[in-house]
């Protein structure tokens, strides 16, 4: 059978929405500056920061796959685990053409971060295969599964390293990893994976959990703010897991969802969109992009329609240098992770735009995922109502946390998580010690 070598990580500049300049857009360098600016107002001792500027153990793997014409393509991925000392690892899969190892690095460091704001006890961890999902066929998506699952699966396990799903990655991915694992060892191991089907160990709710998180921030923001979320025009950035949920229940709790987009595109209606005909259009067409009552609205201008809350939920490097300074929104929820580069950061501090950071605003997802870990470990299931009440009392929790270190130290909200977070961390890496 002939054999194709696989397209390599590109060395590319990073894809960023708006004029690249420097090192803007390369998320690990975008990673390590929040840590720095962190480090710096919490003077942490310089060997915990050098310690974090180190991911623990990073893996890199060739994933042959048989492609449905017969042919092998041998694809890149990678499994990158940043910190283990809060407990096992955990973070999603990408699968996706621009998949690099800098961009899995910085992925999994804010992972790291998020769990700790949550407080929940792991480390962080993510993982990515270089290919375009979209070019290819399910049998290959799942070849490819279960090839990069057996390569990984030397340094994941229920106690060491739990995968979720991320971009273009979903329950069935998650069943089949489940599956590869368990054949590999013997038995069933659901806890190796969150983000499963509910029939095989799954959690009620953890579909729509990182877009229910993002509503229970963004409440918790209208009362500190003193706004009525009711009459907040919101626009969201990425209509998949993510974009998709939170318009969903935005809209489920009376919100007006004035625009939406995805990669192909957006719609913009300022009287609000009918979200429930925008989700059963993007089933039916796979895009949202020519949804008919809206006006149309290019990508990469998306992030710059009028709203008053703005949550990207598709990539990093939506919001930068080049276009900070054109936002309308009054507020920015992340739900996508690195969406904001530092430099549109500190623009939109100076003009007064509120951002409430990835590693807080879209932690429902891995608040869930925990849940789903622990009912698996307990083989003990827990029915919806209290999966939301849970993920509801977590996010509250921190969301107050975070806004109080915000008004304490006079730092903006992601300094304020990153703050809190690494002030757990810091604590875990004091304690554990270092060896010998
Ligand atoms: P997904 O694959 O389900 O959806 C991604 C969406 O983004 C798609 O609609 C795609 O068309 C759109 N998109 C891609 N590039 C775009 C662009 N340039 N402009 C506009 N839209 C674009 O992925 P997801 O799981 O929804 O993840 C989205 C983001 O949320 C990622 O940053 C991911 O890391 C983050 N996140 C996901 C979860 C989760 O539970 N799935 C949890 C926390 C954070």
């Amino acid at each position: 059978m002939p054999v194709k070598t696989s397209e390599k990580p590109s060395k590319r500049k990073f894809p960023l929405n708006g004029a690249a300049d420097g090192m803007e857009g390369n998320p690990w360098h975008e990673a390590m500056r929040q840590l720095d600016l962190a480090a710096r107002k919490m003077n942490l001792e310089p060997y915990i920061t050098e310690r974090l500027r180190h991911p623990k153990r990073v893996l890199t793997v060739s994933v042959p796959v048989r492609m449905d014409d017969g042919e092998v393509r041998v694809f890149e991925g990678y499994r990158v685990q940043h910190n283990l000392d809060r407990g096992p690892a955990k973070g999603g899969i990408r699968y996706h053409p621009q998949v690099s190892m800098d961009e899995v690095k910085a992925l999994a460091f804010w992972m790291t971060m998020k769990c700790a704001v949550m407080n929940l006890p792991y480390g962080g961890a993510k993982g990515g295969v270089v290919c375009n999902p979209k070019e290819m066929s399910l049998a290959e998506i799942e070849r490819l599964t279960r090839r990069y699952t057996s390569e990984i699966s030397i340094i994941i396990g229920p106690d060491k390293d739990i995968p979720a799903p991320d971009v273009n990655t979903n329950e069935q991915i998650m069943g089949w990893m489940m599956d590869t694992f368990s054949m590999t060892i013997g038995y069933s191991a659901p806890g190796v994976v969150t983000g499963k089907p509910v029939g095989i160990g799954g959690s009620l709710g953890r579909r729509e959990a990182t877009g229910r998180g993002v509503f229970y921030v963004t409440q918790e923001l209208a009362n500190v703010q003193g706004f009525d979320l009711r009459d907040a025009p919101v626009a969201v950035q990425g209509f998949g897991n993510v974009g998709m949920n939170v318009a969903k229940i935005f809209s489920q709790h009376g919100c007006r969802v004035v625009g939406a987009a995805d990669v192909g595109g957006g719609v913009y209606n300022p009287r609000g969109l009918d979200v429930d005909a925008l989700i059963e259009f993007s089933k039916k067409h796979d895009t949202i992009s020519k949804f008919p009552k809206g006006e149309r609205v290019p990508t990469e201008r998306f992030v710059e329609v009028p709203c008053a809350i703005l949550v990207p939920a598709a990539m990093e490097n939506q919001i930068t240098r080049g276009n900070a300074g054109r936002i309308q929104a009054k507020y920015i929820v992340e739900g996508a992770n690195g969406p904001t580069t530092t430099e549109a950061d500190q623009m939109l501090a100076k003009r007064g735009i509120l951002v409430v950071p990835d590693i807080l605003a879209n932690a429902g997802g891995v608040t869930v995922s925990y849940f789903e870990w622990v009912q698996d470990i307990q083989s003990f299931f827990w029915d919806e109502k209290d999966v939301n009440a849970k993920l509801k009392d977590l996010m509250v929790k921190s969301f107050r946390e975070v806004y109080e270190v915000h008004e304490k130290e006079h730092a903006n909200l992601r300094l304020a998580a990153f703050i809190l977070g690494l002030g757990r961390l810091a604590q875990a890496v004091r304690i554990r010690g270092l060896f010998p």
